[in-house]
């Protein structure tokens, strides 16, 4: 079958026929367009939107606009814009070098441009895509993508885990514990779990995760179904695997995707 094409494009306020074409062109096709107007330009463009309805129409902005201090703020005028129209149709978040404050190359920079601009919108509802177009390597960038949604609470694909800091109380190594329970846990979709240092203030802090893992003593640590502590100061050689026994216990264990073998 032949696959659905976006079409991306930007127009200006002088474009209201090449606009209408463009609806036309996709329409007769079967495929889509995703319209990149600036606020500014909108209004100039209302008639022919209003005219042409939501159908096949997607959009977006791939900078930020003379208005906004913040991509943030285009995007909500855009928003706003569609809102006003009553034209309910898709927005695309396009996270690019355009959008981004700082455009540091790093992949941290990346990841916090990005975190601000799809995290916050989709926080206020706004977005029906994202795209992390700063980040070439396509699947760094939909892992990426991925850790924003989940971050957003838009669309949860993986474990959830929740840390504490650490500090002087801390009953064991929490860096290496996390990375070890990570590895053993981090396929199941949508269970939150915490790990939390120390019972003084583990337990207040963990959140609403489903279950915990808290130090309870030296060498001893307590397990939590949510806010219910249900297995007290087990030795800690023991505790990944008691912790494993109880997410499958609650029926939210399921087997990790087998390795595929390598090709020779
Ligand atoms: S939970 Fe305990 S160990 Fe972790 S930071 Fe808080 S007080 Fe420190």
């Amino acid at each position: 079958s032949k696959g659905k094409l976006v079409l991306v494009r930007k127009f200006t306020a002088a474009e209201a026929a090449t606009l209408a074409g463009f609806i036309d062109l996709v329409r007769r096709h079967g495929h889509a367009l995703a319209a990149e107007i600036s606020p500014d330009h909108f209004p100039a463009l209302e008639d022919v939107l209003r005219e042409a309805g939501p159908d096949s129409l997607i959009f977006t902005l791939s900078i930020r606009t003379t208005d906004s201090a913040h991509a943030i703020g285009s995007y909500r005028r855009l928003t706003e814009n569609l809102r006003t129209l009553g034209l309910n149709a898709p927005i695309w978040i396009r996270n690019t070098a355009g959008t981004a404050v700082l455009g540091d190359p790093s992949f941290l920079s990346k990841l916090l441009e990005a975190s601000f601009l799809s995290g916050s919108l989709l926080c206020d509802g706004v977005g029906d895509f994202i795209s992390i177009e700063t980040e070439a390597d396509p699947v760094r960038a939909t892992k990426l993508a991925y850790n924003v949604l989940q971050g957003a609470g838009a669309r949860i694909s993986k474990t959830e885990f929740v840390a504490c800091p650490s500090c002087g109380r801390t009953l064991f190594d929490l860096q290496t514990t996390t990375q070890r329970i990570r590895a053993q846990t981090g396929h199941l979709k949508g269970v939150k779990i915490a790990i939390m240092g120390c019972i003084v203030n583990g337990p207040g802090e963990m959140a609403d995760a489903d279950f915990g893992y808290v130090g309870g003593a030296p060498g001893k640590i307590n397990l939590y179904v949510g806010k219910n502590c249900v297995q007290y100061n087990i030795p800690q050689a023991e505790a990944d695997a008691r912790l494993i026994a109880l997410i499958r216990e609650h029926g939210k264990w399921v087997d990790p995707d087998p390795v595929p073998a390598a090709a020779t």
